[in-house]
C-alpha cells in the first residue's frame, strides 16, 4: 500500500479517497492520484493541448504558450507550493494537467462562441467540459467510459459550475449548492493557474510586440522588479532582463501564497480534509498581493486581451466556431459518424443531443484542425 505519511493531516490522502465512479482495485505500485495523473497524460485530450492556445492562435508563433505548456507550468507551480504546505503533490499535478482539457480551440473567443451557439441547448462551460472529457469522452478502457478518475481529481477539475449543472452532478455538485470548499489541493491549483497565466501572458505579450516594456513600467509589481534587475545587473537588456523580472514576480507570488496560506491554515486549524471542505478558503494571497495581481490583470485585459490585433483574430476565431456549429446542426449528414446521434421520439430531445455532440466535436478540435475543418466545409477546393 502506498503511504502519504509525510503529508499534513488535512491534505488529500490517497488511501482515504472517496473513490472512483466505477470501483477498481487499489493500485499496488503507485498512489491513486499518481494513477489519475498517468491516465491524464496518456489521454487523447491531453495530446491535443499542444495545438490549442489561450491568447494567440497556434499558428501565430512557435514560442508562445500553448495549453500544453501552460498546463505543465501550472503543475510546476502547484507542486512547489504543495510541497511547502505538505499537501498532496500527486493530486495537484493531476488536477493541473487536466484543468484545461475541456477548452475549445482559440481560447476564450472559441469558448464564448460555442457557449452562444449552445444557448438553447444547455450552454457550454469549459470546466464542465473538462469533467465531461475525463468522465465520458475519452475512450480508452474496456470496462468504463472516460478515465474513471478519483473523486478528488474530478472535484479539482470542476473549478466552477452553474447551480443548474451542479444539481445534475450528484456528490460532485454538492459543494456548489452547499457553498462548501474543495480540497486545499484544488484551491491551490486554481491559484497556481492564475500565477502561471498572468506571468506568461506578460512574457508572450512582450515577445509578440503587442505589449511594450515602457507600458509595463506603469504596473507597479513589474516596474519594481525591473528596476531591481537593472540595479543588480547594470546594462542588462532584452530577453534576459524580462526573464529575470518575471521570475522574480513568480517567486514573490508563490512565496506570498505559501506564507498567507500557512497562516490561514494555522488560524482555522483543520484536522482533516472534511474540515477543509467545511471551513472558508484557506489557500489565498495576502490582501496586498491580491490587489497587485488585480492591477496586473486589469492591465493585461486592457492592453493585451483587448488589443485590436488580438480582437481581429478573436473575431475570426468566433466566426469559425459559429459557422462550423451552425452548418453541422442544420445538416447532420455532414457530422462524422462518431459524433452523430440517432433520432429520439421527441424531436426537441434529438436536437439537444445533436447540439451537444457537435459541441463535443468542436470543443475537441485543435486550432489548426478547426481551421482546416472550416475550409473543408465551406470551400469546394478542399477535401
Ligand atoms: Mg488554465
Amino acid at each position: 500500500m502506498f503511504s502519504d505519511n509525510q503529508l499534513a493531516p488535512y491534505a488529500a490522502q490517497s488511501a482515504q479517497t472517496k473513490g472512483r465512479r466505477f470501483s477498481e482495485p487499489t493500485p499496488s505500485s503507485r498512489s491513486e492520484f499518481q494513477r489519475d495523473r498517468d491516465r491524464i497524460i496518456h489521454s487523447t485530450a491531453f495530446r491535443r493541448l499542444e495545438y490549442k492556445t489561450q491568447v494567440f492562435v497556434n499558428h501565430e508563433g512557435d514560442l508562445f504558450r500553448t495549453r500544453l505548456t501552460h498546463s505543465i507550468e501550472v503543475a510546476q507551480i502547484a507542486r512547489s507550493i504543495a510541497r511547502n504546505l505538505r499537501l498532496n503533490e500527486d493530486l495537484v499535478e493531476a488536477i493541473s494537467l487536466a484543468h484545461d482539457l475541456g477548452h475549445t480551440p482559440f481560447g476564450h473567443a472559441g469558448q464564448d462562441a460555442l457557449n452562444a451557439c449552445m444557448k438553447d441547448y444547455g450552454g457550454f462551460e469549459h470546466n464542465l467540459q473538462s469533467l465531461r472529457v475525463v468522465d465520458v469522452l475519452e475512450e480508452r478502457y474496456a470496462s468504463f467510459e472516460g478515465l474513471n478518475l478519483s473523486f478528488e481529481a474530478r472535484e479539482g477539475i470542476l473549478k466552477h459550475c452553474s447551480l443548474n449543472n451542479a444539481r445534475t452532478l450528484g456528490e460532485l455538485g454538492l459543494r456548489f449548492i452547499e457553498k462548501k470548499q474543495p480540497s486545499l489541493e484544488a484551491q491551490l491549483t486554481n491559484l497556481a493557474d492564475e500565477i502561471a497565466y498572468n506571468n506568461h501572458d506578460i512574457d508572450d505579450g512582450l515577445r509578440s510586440g503587442l505589449l511594450s516594456e515602457s507600458q509595463l513600467m506603469e504596473v507597479d509589481c513589474y516596474a519594481r522588479f525591473r528596476r531591481e534587475v537593472d540595479h543588480t545587473y547594470p546594462g542588462i537588456a532584452g530577453r534576459r532582463a524580462i526573464s529575470e523580472t518575471i521570475r522574480r514576480m513568480i517567486n514573490l507570488l508563490i512565496t506570498d501564497l505559501i506564507q498567507t496560506s500557512e497562516q490561514r491554515i494555522a488560524d482555522y486549524a483543520p484536522k482533516s480534509i472534511d474540515d477543509v471542505r467545511a471551513l472558508p478558503t484557506m489557500i489565498a494571497f495576502s490582501d496586498h498581493m491580491h490587489q497587485e495581481a488585480k492591477v496586473l490583470k486589469q492591465f493585461l485585459y486592457e492592453n493585451l486581451y483587448r488589443h485590436y490585433l488580438v480582437n481581429r483574430m478573436s473575431n475570426k476565431a468566433k466566426n469559425t466556431v459559429r459557422e462550423l456549429f451552425t452548418l453541422m446542426l442544420a445538416e447532420p449528414g455532414l457530422v462524422p459518424p462518431d459524433y452523430r446521434v440517432s433520432a429520439h421520439d421527441d424531436p426537441q430531445q434529438t436536437q439537444i443531443a445533436r447540439a451537444r455532440r457537435i459541441a463535443d466535436y468542436i470543443a475537441g478540435m485543435t486550432d489548426r484542425f478547426a481551421i482546416r475543418e472550416h475550409r473543408r466545409l465551406y470551400q469546394i477546393e478542399e477535401v
